[in-house]
Parts: structure tokens; C-alpha cells; sequence
């Protein structure tokens, strides 16, 4: 199917001339504004080099100059030197992100601004893929004629889903939200739009989102632990989103917590999902009533926020649920940091903000199971950005893909 036009990317550069417009821009995103010599310092190339290359950005509606305030001039000379910015209005982005009862469709500008937001109901397990891209695609529709915006600017489209998706291919190889496997679901959805789509695990762009907006701006190194209906994880290694070999990287959810353990629904046992997850947490505390099914997306969610309120209110049964819920995430969480020595932790995800207990215990066993010295260190961070965490993780894959 023939792509929409895209306006960017009219200069194909040469890999030299690419790697240094990626420097450029990923050095904006950092530092949000530089002045073409601030840029020529830090990343190291000639001051030619870089009014070369953001000639290009400018004419191509990468970056923009940036207006200087008036009365705050920088140089000595009192002539303030112009800075350069990523350019928000460049370009727009959808995202969509899948979870087992709701999917969520947003537009943004490439500063991960939302201009349009919308939710939609799903049964996930049990809707066909191809009915649930084409109740997407409806409200992408409606959310871009709303916005007044020419579709020929939206950049692409990305998807997050729970599960192990193979990224280069677009393949969905499993995922709770969809009841079949192999699911090629970024062909499903570009057949229905023609938009550039990106899918990928949505702790991935919970990641991506942390890269270009949040913690990534400071730290070029540090991992995002997403906890909801499942348990997720996404890795930035020096500036760079790892995906592993085949795309399916890095996974945590289903790494083994205890050998032989509870049964996981990607069926094995023992996975920290089996314990640490809103279907674990719901499933031990069903023995308290009332039972739940907890493969009923709706009613989980009901129960979880019944849960919560139990637990902070101080219920001795139901507070040791989520302790134990706790303690094996951050006995996971420990794991981690002890192999990758990451400077920063995000906790997110619906289950950044759960029951006191659970953060309490999580803590607890990151400082008991972490090597000895090393759990000071660890600057654990709950994500308070909620459903705009999702949108910028679609913007920043976008971006990733399109505008280097
Ligand atoms: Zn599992």
C-alpha cells in the first residue's frame, strides 16, 4: 500500500552526514534549546559541520530558531546568539496503546503535547485483531478531522502492546491482549490506514517516552519498570532503546522468581507477573472474597481499585497481599540492578500508584536483596504522567523512526 506523503526527510544524508544529524538532535533533546556553537563543543564536530547540517533540520522543519527573550542577552557583545529547538509543530503523532480493556488513541505534536485523546472499550482477549484496528482506526480518524491538522503531516503511527513483539517485523508473537498468536498487527492496521506504523512492547515506549521527555534527558543509561496487568520493562543503554537480538528485548515480566512457582498466564511458572501483576494480586486475594474472574479485564480493574482501598485502610489479609506482591517485585527489581547498575529506576505504569504495603514491601526487598553498598545508589522514581506517558512513548517511537 502507498505510504501517505511525509514532509520531512527531503535531505537523505550519507551515514556520516546521518549519524551527525542524529548527535544534533538527540543534543537538543537534552538540552531542549543550543546556540550552533553550544553544539559544535558538545558533540564534537566543527563549527562548518553543524551550520551545514542545521541548514539542513531548518529547511527540512526539524528544528527552528528559537526567539531570544528580550533583555536577557547571552554574549558579552549584548547580540544574543540564536538557539536552535527541536521543531514541536514538525510533525504529528498517533498513538495507540492496547491493554486488556480499553484501548487508548492519541494525537500529538512532536513535543509529545496531546491534541486529542479518545478511549475506547475492549474485550482484548477476545476481540478479533482486525476488529479491534478497525474500532481504532475510526477514532484516529475522528481525532486528526477534529484537530484541524492535514493528515499528510502525521508522521506515523505507533502502537504499544503488552507481550513479546518482534519489532522489526511487526509481529505480535504473544500477547494477553490478543487470544491467537503471531498476530501481524502492524500490517493489519497499515492496511486500514497508510500511515507509517511502529509497533512495539509498551514498556518499550514507556521507555522511549522516558528518553525523549523525562529521565532521559539526564541520564543516558537507566530502566523503566511497568507494572499493571502485567509486569513489563524497558532498557536505554547509553542513549539507545535495546531490544535484543530479535526485537523481543528486555523482557522481565516472565523472567523466573521462583522455580516451579505460581502459573503465569504465558504458562509458565514461577514468572514475577504470576506474582506482582493485577491478575496475581487479584487471583491470591479471591481465597477473601468476593471472587473475581480475573481474566475479565473490566472486573479486575473494579476489584484492584476495591484492593487498594482495602489495604491502605489497613485490612491485615489484604495488606499482606500486596506485600508479598511487593516484595516479589522488588526482589526483581534488585536483580536487575545488580546486573545493569543503572543510575535511575521508573516504576510506571496504572500500578506506579497502588496500595502503601506494596510500595513499602518493593522497597523493602530492593535493599535486603541488592549487593551490600549498591541499594543507596539506586534513585527509584514513581511516574506520575499516567495516560500521557503512553501518547509521548507513540510520539518518541515516531520520532525515533522518522525524523533522524
Ligand atoms: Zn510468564
Amino acid at each position: 500500500m502507498e505510504q501517505r506523503n511525509r514532509r520531512l526527510g527531503r535531505h537523505i544524508p550519507d551515514p556520516v552526514r546521518a549519524k551527525n544529524r542524529k548527535a544534533i538532535v538527540d543534543c537538543l533533546r537534552r538540552r531542549g534549546a543550543a546556540a550552533r556553537i553550544e553544539l559544535s563543543e558538545q558533540i564534537g564536530i566543527s563549527p562548518a559541520t553543524v551550520t551545514i547540517i542545521t541548514s539542513e533540520l531548518l529547511e527540512d522543519g526539524v528544528i527552528r530558531e528559537k526567539q531570544a527573550e528580550t533583555g536577557r542577552d547571552e554574549s558579552a557583545r549584548g547580540r544574543p546568539r540564536t538557539r536552535l529547538e527541536l521543531n514541536p509543530e514538525a510533525g504529528f503523532a498517533v498513538g495507540i496503546k492496547i491493554s486488556m480493556h480499553q484501548a487508548s488513541v492519541s494525537l500529538t505534536d512532536l513535543s509529545g503535547d496531546i491534541l486529542g485523546a479518545e478511549t475506547i472499550p475492549v474485550r482484548a482477549n477476545r476481540d478479533a485483531p482486525e476488529w479491534i484496528a478497525d474500532i481504532c482506526m475510526k477514532q484516529v480518524q475522528k481525532i486528526v478531522s477534529v484537530s484541524g491538522i492535514d493528515p499528510d503531516l502525521v508522521l506515523g503511527l505507533g502502537i504499544g502492546v503488552p507481550g513479546y513483539v518482534e519489532y522489526p517485523s511487526g509481529l505480535v508473537r504473544w500477547a494477553p491482549v490478543f487470544s491467537e498468536r503471531d498476530v501481524p498487527f502492524r500490517e493489519i492496521v497499515e492496511e486500514r490506514t497508510g500511515f507509517r506504523t511502529f509497533i512495539d512492547n509498551d514498556a518499550n515506549m514507556t521507555a522511549l517516552a522516558e528518553k525523549w521527555f523525562g529521565v532521559g534527558r539526564t541520564f543516558p543509561t537507566f530502566l523503566v519498570v511497568t507494572v499493571e496487568h502485567g509486569v513489563g520493562m524497558g532498557l536505554v543503554i547509553n542513549e539507545r532503546l535495546y531490544r535484543g537480538s530479535r526485537g523481543f528485548g528486555a523482557e522481565f515480566g516472565h523472567t523466573k522468581i521462583v522455580v516451579g512457582g505460581a502459573l503465569c498466564r504465558c504458562g509458565q511458572r514461577g514468572c514475577i507477573e504470576a506474582y506482582a501483576s493485577d491478575y496475581a494480586i487479584a487471583r491470591e486475594a479471591n481465597i477473601l472474597g468476593p471472587s473475581v474472574a480475573t481474566d475479565d479485564p473490566i472486573a479486575l480493574e473494579a476489584r484492584m481499585r476495591d484492593l487498594i482501598a482495602q489495604a491502605d485502610s489497613g485490612d491485615p489479609a489484604v495488606v499482606s497481599v500486596f506485600e508479598r506482591a511487593g516484595s516479589m517485585l522488588g526482589t526483581g527489581i534488585a536483580n536487575l540492578v545488580d546486573i545493569l547498575d543503572p543510575p535511575v529506576v521508573v516504576l510506571s505504569g496504572a500500578r506506579a500508584h497502588s496500595a502503601k504495603a506494596f510500595y513499602g514491601a518493593l522497597r523493602q526487598a530492593m535493599e535486603a536483596n541488592t549487593l551490600p553498598g549498591t541499594d543507596t545508589s539506586v534513585d527509584l522514581r514513581i511516574d506520575l504522567g499516567g495516560d500521557q506517558v503512553w501518547a509521548r512513548g507513540a510520539a518518541a517511537l515516531v520520532l525515533e523512526e522518522t525524523l533522524i
